[in-house]
């Protein structure tokens, strides 16, 4: 590819440059930076504008109460986890869950990973104090390290190169997972591996898988047996946080004209980046894909609007969807107004719950956790007000993982405050593991069908 196509490329989303960007990375000098920018504009894209067209649509019908989105992977992925075991039960407990939500509630599940890019993180200090040294926070693999030394925490450009990679490689393998044969229904039981089968929600999931089989054989019997059953459609999303990354995987779609981010299919704005007048808001109403922004418990419904005239000026099903995040107490008194305003609005907005990030606290030991009572009680809040609003709770974007992690407390597992440092390896959030996740799914399965 010539040098000169990535300028084509990149003027079109071009205009946040010298706007206000929050959370951004101090990078400790430009010229790394433009190297390591213009590898990545010199690469190839990691999706393509046509499958996130799809996404698009897929999530239209979400919009439109005909489907269910499932959002979920980690809160940050890390360079260390691009391992096949790492990837491989986050893909499984992911097509677990859908299993379980599209069998109790007979509609389509649309599948999202928080994977391949999700390495870039907001934090709501700039920096961290240990034993009275103070160094720049952790900010995401994407950005700089864990470990807390002084190397290791200075933020270098070169690991942007490093996220493209371990994007692509994780990419790869959830390609060949998904369509080659990994994903196809006959394996639903094969999924219920290790330490998950023997848990109340495993149990209760290899009951549902035998039904789903003898399903299965029925319609192997009548000679059924559709290509839909052998492969899933499964998408990838992350925070476009650094814009400086974002930008440089921006490319313009040969057929439409049209400039797309071609790091992951969907891409969030989060609650700490979603000012109006940011370059974040600015960049994303610029590109095409399907985006997500985040509203937290402080947003009005006079923002939500303004959020909408901006990205989603055409009120195109499908484009927009609001990740809500407003804990468990105060959903219910939060929601309602906002709902009810963006639908008198006349726009169609994808609905989804993040249950997650305003129910978290610490534990006496120190770690950062959330309680399942707590996830379960905000979903349930948020089916409650959309029920009562005739409005759709399209889906839910939960942080979860395929291990078998002691970050949350609760569920039918009974982690307790006392087994959090077990096994506890989260780089950033506390995420729900195997059981916790079956858990969350059978419950919402039980509200789609109500
Ligand atoms: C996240 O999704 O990890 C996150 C930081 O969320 P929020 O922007 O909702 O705080
Ligand atoms: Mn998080």
């Amino acid at each position: 590819m010539s040098t000169a196509t990535p300028t084509l490329c990149e003027r079109p989303v071009d205009t946040w440059r010298g706007m206000p960007a929050a959370q951004q990375p101090q990078w400790p000098e430009s010229r790394a930076l433009s190297a390591a920018t213009g590898d990545l504009r010199r690469s190839p894209p990691l999706v393509i504008a046509s499958e996130c067209d799809l996404l698009r649509q897929r999530l239209a019908a979400v919009a439109r109460g005909e489907a269910f989105l499932l959002q979920g992977g980690d809160c940050a992925e890390t360079f260390d986890t691009v391992t096949t075991a790492t990837i491989r039960t986050k893909l499984t407990i992911l097509l677990q869950m859908a299993v379980v939500l599209t069998y109790a509630a007979s509609m389509p599940v649309v599948k999202v990973g928080r994977i391949a890019g999700q390495y870039a993180k907001p934090r709501s200090k700039p920096t961290e104090t240990r034993s009275g040294i103070t160094l720049p926070a952790y900010r995401g693999d994407g950005v700089n390290g864990l470990p807390f030394t002084a190397l290791a925490r200075t933020p270098d450009p070169r690991r942007l190169v490093r996220m493209y990679q371990a994007s692509a490689i994780t990419l790869n393998l959830l390609r060949a997972l998904t369509t080659g044969g990994y994903a196809d229904l006959h394996k639903v039981h094969a999924w219920n591996q290790d330490f998950v089968a023997a848990s109340p929600a495993g149990k209760r999931y290899e009951t549902l898988a035998g039904e789903i089989d003898r399903a299965l054989a029925f319609m192997n019997a009548c000679g059924v047996d559709p290509r839909e059953l052998h492969r899933v459609e499964f998408f990838t999303s992350h925070e476009g946080l650094v814009l400086d990354y974002e930008a440089a995987l921006t490319r313009v779609d040969s057929w439409t004209g049209l400039p797309y981010a071609t790091s992951g299919h969907l891409l969030w704005i989060g609650e700490r980046t979603r000012d109006l007048d940011g370059a974040h808001v600015e960049y994303f109403s610029r590109i095409r894909n399907p985006i997500a922004v985040k509203l937290g418990p402080t947003v009005t419904a006079d923002t939500a609007l303004a959020l909408i005239d901006k990205l989603d000026p055409a009120r195109e099903p499908g484009r927009l969807t609001f990740i809500i995040r407003m804990g468990a107490d105060l959903v219910r008194e939060k929601l309602p107004d906002l709902v009810r305003r963006v639908t008198d609005s006349g726009a169609l907005i994808t609905w989804v719950c993040d249950p997650m990030h305003a129910n978290t606290f610490a534990a006496p030991s120190g770690h950062k956790t959330r309680r399942l009572g707590a996830v379960l009680d905000e979903v349930r809040g948020f089916f409650e007000v959309h029920r009562a609003l005739g409005t759709h709770p399209g889906g839910i974007h939960v942080e979860l993982t395929g291990d078998d992690v002691t970050e949350c407390v609760g569920g039918s597992t009974e982690i307790a405050f006392d087994d959090l440092g077990s096994r506890y390896e989260s780089a950033c959030d506390p995420r729900l593991n195997r059981s916790q996740s079956l858990d969350l799914a059978f419950l919402v399965a039980e509200m789609l069908r109500e």
